[in-house]
């Protein structure tokens, strides 16, 4: 047995570290496990990153370490501790979606990818914050109070994975689960200087994610590398019969990651992700990162994406048409928030709406409810449908000719905390970057990228082919690998 390592060390091990010393027997999972734990206890009243600490993670990690030594567990993951976010169904654990209207909703199956980590062997340590439904960009409209963002006290961590994103951040995880339906895994880490992945549509399955916008959402790892972020994306991808829309993809090749070239690769960079409102100090470092691959052989070229003025107006019209719908099975009969003192059952809808949900959630159901109105569907719904085949021409355009395409994940480093409160429009705006890549379904990775001149990270966006999650972890891998961060 080597020197035994502090639980301080712990805290600084990216995820895959963890495992390979768990398997080396430096560590085993109740050490790594107790390690998390402890500073969840002692640092989270700062942070809100969770809703629930999951109460047998010690056991389970007991569980796991007689597995490991018996040879059953083998995984580059067996032992590793992780976080889920709070929309994603774990069984016998508060999954609330950071919602009134599920705060008592305790599931009675595993989502497919909760499923997937237990059989890795991984310890879940609990479920994390997030934005009501998964509807917001700051983890503010949380039923259960904001995230703060470990960078800067005042500063929103981003949204909505955004309590997956700050306990990696803050050391409270060594890695985390998101979703993104328009940018909810990229954006969080970005303002929280972490690593995330938004995969292919179809490639990680959505059984039991609690959907919003079914033809956008996409389940995700957030690290603190880019091969944590690979390796668990292997371990959670891959076709599932209770979803759909899933589909076969192969696995990341981590070694090939390990010793990714960039020489003679081609980078599209559009001129649109970085025009007016993207503030000056994202910009410069996002440039001095594609620089970084430019004086590593890649071949860089911009090119015009005019479609990105209508980014915005597409993507909330077809994720708030959609979820009008997936919200509408929420009436205090089937699932969670039941209004005491009813007199009939449009009295149980309306209170159990009306009290359930929270102002965000109540806004986009309107909306959506009015796009898909008979009077307005042509006007709006049918037409962001029309823009969004456009979106994919210009994207099927951008990559007969790029390896890659690379803009900023945000626009702007980490809002302060209250600032898009009040101004929903101007929160919305803010995803102008990440929300085309859901509406087509293309993988991106967001990649830490320096800081502002307040110190906050920014974060850079490498978006791929269609299943090609490979080149962009690559991108990432290499850009990591040369100290980069
Ligand atoms: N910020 C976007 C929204 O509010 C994206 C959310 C998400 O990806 N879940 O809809």
């Amino acid at each position: 047995m080597a020197t035994k390592i502090t639980k301080e060390e712990i805290l600084k091990l990216d995820a895959l570290t963890i495992g390979k010393l768990i398997k080396a027997g430096d560590l085993t999972s109740v050490e790594a496990t107790q390690a998390y734990i402890d500073a969840i206890k002692a640092e989270d009243p700062k942070y809100n990153s969770y809703i629930t600490v999951a109460s047998d993670a010690l056991d389970e990690a007991a569980k796991i370490n007689l597995k490991i030594k018996s040879g059953e567990l083998t995984g580059p993951f067996a032992g590793v501790p992780i976080a889920v976010k709070d929309n994603i169904c774990t069984k016998g654990m508060l999954t609330s979606c950071a919602s009134k209207m599920l705060s008592n909703f305790i599931p009675p199956y595993d989502a497919t990818v909760v499923r997937k980590i237990k059989e890795e062997g991984m310890v879940i340590l609990g479920k994390t914050n997030m934005d009501e439904f998964a509807m917001g960009s700051t983890t503010e409209t949380s039923f259960y109070g904001p995230t703060i963002n470990p960078n800067g006290e005042n500063r929103v961590p981003g949204g909505s994975s955004g309590g997956s994103a700050a306990s990696v951040a803050a050391s409270l995880a060594p890695i985390s689960l998101g979703s993104d339906t328009g940018g909810s895994i990229r954006q969080p880490a970005s303002f929280c200087g972490v690593t995330g992945l938004k995969p292919t549509y179809g490639t990680v399955s959505r059984y039991g994610l609690v959907a919003f916008a079914s033809s956008l959402d996409q389940i995700g790892p957030i690290g603190k590398t880019a091969l944590d972020c690979a390796a668990l994306f292997n371990v959670i991808s891959g076709i599932d019969e209770r979803d759909q829309s899933s589909a076969e993809s192969s696995k990341v090749d981590l070694e090939a990651l390990a010793s990714f070239d960039v020489k003679g690769k081609k980078i599209g960079i559009p001129d649109e992700y970085f025009g007016e409102g993207i503030d000056a100090d994202v910009k410069a470092r996002v440039m001095e990162a594609v620089k970084y691959f430019e004086d590593n052989g890649a071949v860089v070229e911009t090119f015009e994406m005019p479609i990105v003025e209508y980014a915005i107006p597409t993507y909330y019209i077809i994720a708030c048409a959609e979820a009008c719908s997936n919200l509408s099975r929420y009436d205090g009969v089937k699932y969670g928030y039941r209004p005491e003192d009813v007199d009939n059952l449009m009295d149980l809808y309306i209170k159990s709406r009306s009290e359930g949900f929270g102002m965000e959630v109540k806004r986009r159901i309107m909306l959506g409810n009015f796009v898909l109105s008979s009077g307005y569907y042509d006007a709006y719904y049918n037409k962001a449908l029309q823009a969004k085949a456009l979106i994919k021409k210009a994207f099927d355009e951008a990559f007969a000719k790029y390896d890659v395409v690379i803009g900023p994940v945000a626009p702007t480093t980490a809002l302060k905390a209250g600032e898009s409160l009040s101004d929903p429009l101007k929160m919305y705006l803010g995803d102008i970057c990440t929300v085309l890549i859901n509406i087509v379904g293309l993988p991106a990775i967001s990649v830490p990228c320096g800081s502002d001149h307040e110190g906050m990270p920014v974060g850079m966006q490498i978006i791929g082919k269609h299943f090609d999650e490979e080149t962009i972890l690559g991108f990432a891998a290499n850009y990591q690998k040369g100290g980069r961060s």
